[in-house]
């Protein structure tokens, strides 16, 4: 029987140390996360909710910044410029996506790479691939969290990634590297994806498409990562994996909900308690 790795009890007690380090360190004044949401996309405010909630938990402070769907680029960048001279505002979170007539790249760019609590700006990014100190993005990093505290080994294992995003798969990848296990990473045009994903001992799916990957990718015993998550008809959640057909062949596998999903909201809680380091 496959192991279930318990995403929502992981997420739990992070959220619980990061609290006991920020209540012991007195960090609850020093910290404040700016989160920016421009227009009016439901999910992405349940998101930010969500994120406010998290730091009320673990006391650190939120401020938020609700702009209108027809914000211009100018006001948003303007906005970021003030955030990140503002030394009460210890991170910046801009949510997205962002209205159509604003370049998303622009304005991670120009979040301050020591505010970018999401580890997208490019600085991080570069800072992951060289293997120096800087913020990770917070899904991949949520996995490395869910695999080590599951007590599974990383290092000298194969490991494959399905995707290739700048936000899952690329950064997923580079953090494997640096544990140690041997990486494969595959994406739309990769050949006998089947065979491919069925060496992997570690298989992290990330790609977009509902039960996509089912047990014929699957080698005896793996340990199956679904980063995926989808609304079904019957107003169910999945993810990228088939999970019924599959979890019987895993050793360990992570449920969609209740998996990576919880995993991402504790490392962004975690990447903000960083940025007063
Ligand atoms: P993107 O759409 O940005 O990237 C998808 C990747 O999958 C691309 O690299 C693409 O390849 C690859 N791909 C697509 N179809 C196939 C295929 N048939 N075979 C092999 N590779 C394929 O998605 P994201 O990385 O942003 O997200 C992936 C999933 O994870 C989504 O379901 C998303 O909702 C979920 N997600 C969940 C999070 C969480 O907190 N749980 C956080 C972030 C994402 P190519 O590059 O060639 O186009």
């Amino acid at each position: 029987m496959a192991k279930i790795i318990d995403g929502k009890a992981i997420s739990q007690q992070i959220k619980d140390e990061l609290k006991s380090y920020v209540e012991e360190n007195d960090l609850g004044k020093k910290l404040c996360l700016a989160v920016v949401q421009a227009g009016e996309d439901p999910a992405s405010k349940v998101y930010v909710n969500n994120k406010k909630k998290a730091c009320e938990y673990i006391g650190i402070g939120s401020q938020s910044f609700e702009l209108p769907e027809d914000t211009t680029q100018d006001e948003l960048l303007s906005l970021i410029d003030r955030l990140n001279e503002d030394e009460t505002v210890t991170g910046i979170l801009v949510q997205l996506p962002l209205p159509g007539q604003i370049d998303e790249d622009t304005v991670i760019r120009r979040i301050s790479p020591k505010k970018d609590v999401d580890g997208f700006h490019p600085m991080n990014v570069g800072a992951l691939s060289i293997g120096e100190k800087g913020f990770v993005s917070c899904t991949p990093a949520g996995i490395i969290e869910l695999l080590k505290r599951s007590d599974i080994e990383i290092e000298g294992k194969e490991c494959v990634v399905v995707g290739r995003s700048n936000i899952v798969g690329k950064p997923m990848s580079m953090l494997m590297l640096r544990e140690n296990a041997t990486v494969t990473i595959c994406h739309s045009r990769t050949r006998k994806l089947p065979e491919v994903c069925k060496r992997a001992d570690i298989l992290i799916v990330a790609i977009g498409k509902p039960k996509f990957i089912d047990h014929t990718y699957i080698k005896d015993g793996a340990v199956v990562i679904d980063v995926g998550i989808h609304r079904m008809e019957n107003g169910k959640l999945c993810g990228d994996v088939d999970y019924e057909d599959v979890a019987p062949l895993c050793s360990a596998i992570t449920p969609v909900p209740g998996g990576v999903g919880p995993m991402t909201i504790a490392m962004l809680m975690s990447n903000c308690v960083q940025a007063d380091c």
